[in-house]
């Protein structure tokens, strides 16, 4: 195993880093605090070839391994979580799921738009009674000639406010359970389809997040996105990659609470030194970095067996489940760090300590990827 990032790799990672700290850093705050999406830094990041990282080039993507579209979502995690969640549905939830399961007419009408930033993408899974058991989910479509007509409700959905475009999944054999369920390329101009804001969020403040309402909107046969019946396995399919993406993002969350204290620590003083020669302060440090590192490793080896086509639904479970609860042990640190400074809504952790939670909670709880590893390590069927 070679731990060192390849020319290509450690170009991305500078561009990515550069761009973060002085393009993304700068603005986070404000737009937590006034709940705004940033349009302009999603468009900034297009033009650079990050929303479209791991898309090959002939429609429209960067080329780019998985590995360094864990560094794209960790360099943005590091400053800001509600970019790197937008980029992480953009790419992994969208795109990826168009390509792998796609047809060539899908691939190119919809990934250039999307790997351009000139659209954004959503992903609709997530029912009001349906969560961790998407199986359960009541939204149907309904056969019509050339067209399929879907009624029916998703939420908690983020860029549903924003998107031009969403992945819609639905039961076409209301009987037939998982067996039953078809997902659709949907359009917001389409008649039928509508959504609305969720506001008052605990994090990602500026990160998008709506319902979406469907109501005999009519979707032509062409944009089924893989088979009639097949849409659990392109809905599970999906969820893998976006896993992958919250664990590098959670990653980068750490090392940002880890960069924000190394400089609090040695500028705040107390007992007249500052607080960074304190043992126990120290000590803080040291398991925030070797937490984070060990998180970081688990990532790599998920996207080393991404790129060499391995199955890895073990890996990236394992990274997911780890990385994301790690996020929160750090920045619970680094609140503590700061004391009663780290309470405060003017200092940076204050918002990471906020965002990490949402990391245990989407694309499969904590609890969910304790079911998929322990089924898999024991060699019964996974539940889902
Ligand atoms: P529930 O499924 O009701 O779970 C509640 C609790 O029960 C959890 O602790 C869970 O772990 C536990 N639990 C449930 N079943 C079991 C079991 N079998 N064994 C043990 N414990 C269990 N969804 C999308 O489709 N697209 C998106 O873009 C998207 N973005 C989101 C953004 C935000 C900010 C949020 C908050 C959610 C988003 N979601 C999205 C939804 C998210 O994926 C769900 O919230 C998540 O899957 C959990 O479902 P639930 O909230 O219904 O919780």
């Amino acid at each position: 195993m070679d731990f060192d990032f390849n020319e290509e790799q450690k170009m991305i990672q500078e561009t990515i880093r550069k761009f973060a700290k002085e393009e993304i850093a700068p603005v986070a705050s404000e737009n937590d605090k006034k709940a705004q999406f940033p349009h302009d830094l999603f468009k900034k990041l297009a033009g650079l070839g990050f929303m479209g990282t791991p898309i090959p080039e002939e429609y429209g993507g960067a080329g780019f391994d998985y590995i360094s579209h864990s560094i794209v979502a960790e360099e943005i995690g590091r400053v800001d979580s509600s970019l790197r969640g937008t980029y992480s549905v953009q790419v992994s939830l969208v795109e990826l799921p168009i390509f792998k399961f796609g047809n060539e007419e899908q691939k190119k009408k919809y990934l250039p738009t999307l790997t351009s930033g000139e659209w954004i993408g959503c992903y609709g899974l997530t029912e009001p009674n349906s969560g961790s058991d998407p199986a359960s989910m009541i939204s149907t479509a309904t056969e019509d000639g050339n067209y399929y007509v879907l009624n029916g409700q998703k939420t908690w959905i983020t860029n549903a406010g924003i998107a031009d475009v969403a992945i819609v999944y639905a039961k076409t054999d209301k009987e037939a359970g998982a067996r039953g369920i078809t997902g659709f390329l949907v359009e917001r101009e389409w008649e039928g389809f509508s959504t609305k804001d969720l506001h008052d969020k605990l994090g990602l403040r500026a990160s998008n997040t709506g319902e979406i309402f469907l109501e005999n909107c009519r979707v032509p046969k062409e944009n089924i996105l893989g088979e009639v019946n097949k849409g659990f396995k392109v809905a599970l399919g999906t969820l893998d990659f976006g896993r992958y993406t919250v664990a590098a993002g959670s990653v980068g969350l750490a090392q940002g609470c880890i960069d924000i204290c190394k400089e609090y620590a040695k500028q705040r003083i107390q007992f007249g030194k500052p607080i960074a020669s304190f043992q126990l302060v120290q000590q803080m440090i040291a398991d925030m970095v070797v937490e984070c590192e060990a998180g970081r490793l688990l990532v790599y080896r998920a996207g080393d067996m991404k790129n060499k086509g391995l199955p890895n639904i073990r890996e990236t479970s394992i990274a997911k489940y780890y990385c994301s609860e790690m996020a929160n042990r750090v920045a619970y640190k680094a609140i503590q760090i700061h004391g009663g400074y780290g309470f405060s809504g003017e200092y940076d952790v204050e918002r990471f300590y906020r965002d990490a939670r949402i990391n245990t909670l989407y694309e499969g709880t904590s609890q969910i990827q304790q079911l998929i590893i322990g089924a898999i390590e024991l060699g019964i069927k996974a539940f889902v």
